[in-house]
């Protein structure tokens, strides 16, 4: 008897296993962290293998905490931290190098000069992503032309490249399958989201052979299955998607305008556009959201660099507050921030500023200011970068929002969650299930296997815990908005190095 859809979810702290039911209700879950390795200033590694022997050992205990067994599982979904590169030899399966990781820096010098040979139309126009050392492309380049041997490897093709949900899908198949999404695949800069394929011009631009590089399969369906020697059953691999894009799914924005933001460390924002890839100019990027059959759904995503991070600051730094869940406590102390207001620019600020010399300020202080105005300034400072990001995205599709789905940690604050709704003037809804990106993964593969028989029936899952609605005028939001601009402004332009 089939129970329980089992979500993988590979995140860049911890490994993290899910089980659901079929209506969406979480059952059982298991998390461990790994050991984050910096080899350099800038650099980001991680232990492939321990990557995957995490995961592993999740699932399990997932599946131990209720006594389950692989017989009740109706099949896994996988979601996973993007970008981040990985390669592994094809008969052994052993890792030639740490997994570079997302925020990894070291190929910072490359992506300028590609950018200032003027590369950058050429990418946006095949891929929908801006040159930066975030994208796989340029951290693969840098093993092949760095790890002794590897590119001979890699031309003899001996050699597998993948971004986590593909090393994942091969050691979970016993190394049979070699295969990625287009969500995934949209976020390596090698791939072309209009013919939905590896671009040849891009594999030659970058020297990537391409023999490397996994199959693309659409984001619902059958990758495969699970080696009875590794997982003790064969267990369907139904779904894949990158972390975003999955809770984005697992948020039911399933249509054009739908719109999700993550307050995690930093704040992840990802608008459903439909079947058309929109193109800025504005610094947001274009991506695919998920492929459901030959359904390409596409997606505008948008970035705040310090969102719960300010929080953090509070806590470690100013020391003002002792947990983040106290910034609401006494944010609440005072009826609002007494003209303060903070921008928490501590690494530049992203879209639609994009400068890297900004530098964080907190302005409008008076001899009445204390430190609840701060705090309270601080938290409104994640609803301010999010709405500029929102309205950012409205007018790139000409569309106003419908509301605002809501999830990660700091969407655990009511009070912050209040003054977003003021600031967009839209209903802000946070789900009963905040592990949204989990659900993402685990109802791809849900409406892979047949459990459900299409969107609709997923649709009726989606019961929002809260619902937050707007209390202020259009005037009230247009002078806020007005006045956050203008400290915005203060910060521009201000450390000597990016
Ligand atoms: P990540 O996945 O990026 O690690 P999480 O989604 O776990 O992030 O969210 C953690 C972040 O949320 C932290 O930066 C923390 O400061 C912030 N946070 C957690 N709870 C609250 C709260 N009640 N109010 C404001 N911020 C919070």
């Amino acid at each position: 008897m089939k129970k329980y859809i089992m979500a993988l979810d590979q995140g860049t702290t911890s490994s993290r296993c899910i089980l659901f039911e079929k209506n969406g209700k979480l059952v059982s879950s298991a998390q461990k962290e790994f050991a984050q390795i910096f080899p350099k200033e800038g650099w980001v590694e991680h232990d492939p293998m321990t990557i995957w022997s995490t995961q592993i050992a999740v699932a399990t205990e997932a599946l131990l905490k209720i006594g389950g067994s692989w017989d009740e599982v109706y099949g896994i979904g996988i979601t996973n931290q993007r970008e981040t590169v990985v390669v592994w030899d094809r008969e052994t399966g052993a890792p030639v190098y740490n997994a570079i990781v997302w925020q990894c820096r070291r190929t910072a010098e490359y992506c300028r000069k590609l950018a200032d040979e003027g590369y950058s139309e050429l990418i946006k126009s095949k891929t929908g992503l801006l040159i930066d050392p975030y994208f796989s492309a340029t951290k693969l380049k840098w093993i092949l032309d760095n790890v002794d041997g590897v590119r001979e490897r890699a031309e003899r093709g001996e050699l597998c490249f993948g971004t986590i949900d593909s090393w994942l899908i091969f050691n979970l198949t016993g190394g049979k399958v070699h295969a990625t999404d287009p969500s995934n695949a949209s976020r390596t800069m090698l791939y072309n989201i209009h013919t939905m394929d590896w671009d040849k011009e891009l594999l030659s631009l970058f020297g990537i052979p391409e023999s490397m590089l996994p199959t693309v399969m659409p984001s619902s369906g059958i990758f495969g299955y699970t080696d009875k020697r590794v997982l003790g059953g064969e267990v369907a691999i139904g779904g894949v998607a990158g972390d975003q894009q999955s809770a984005l799914f697992g948020q039911y924005c399933f249509n054009k305008g739908d719109i999700k933001n993550t307050y995690g460390t930093g704040a992840f924002l990802l608008m459903n556009t439909g079947d058309a890839p929109y193109t800025t100019d504005n610094g947001l990027v274009t991506t695919v959201a998920w492929q459901i059959g030959d359904k390409v759904s596409y997606a505008l995503e948008g970035s705040v660099f310090t969102c719960g991070a300010a929080i953090q600051w509070l806590r470690d730094g100013l020391r003002v507050i002792e947990s983040a869940q106290d910034s609401e406590y006494y944010a609440k102390k005072v009826p609002d921030s007494g003209g303060v207001m903070v921008v928490p620019a501590f690494t530049g600020l992203g879209a639609p500023w994009w400068d890297p010399y900004a530098r964080g300020v907190i302005i409008g202080v008076s001899r009445a200011t204390n430190k609840y105005h701060i705090i309270r300034a601080t938290l409104e400072s994640l609803a301010y970068q999010t709405a500029d990001v929102v309205r950012l995205m409205e007018s790139s599709v000409d569309m106003k929002i419908p509301r605002l789905k809501v999830d990660g940690g700091a969407s655990a604050n009511n009070l912050l969650l209040g003054f977003q709704a003021n600031m967009l003037g839209v209903n802000i809804e946070r789900p009963e299930c905040v592990e949204t990106t989990a659900l993402g993964a685990a109802y791809l593969c849900g409406l892979a296997l047949g459990i459900y028989s299409s969107l609709d029936e997923l649709r009726k899952n989606d019961k929002p815990d809260s619902i937050i609605s707007p209390t202020e005028s259009e005037e009230w939001r247009e002078a806020h908005i007005s006045r956050w601009h203008k400290a915005v402004e203060r910060s521009l332009d201000w450390a000597d190095f990016a």
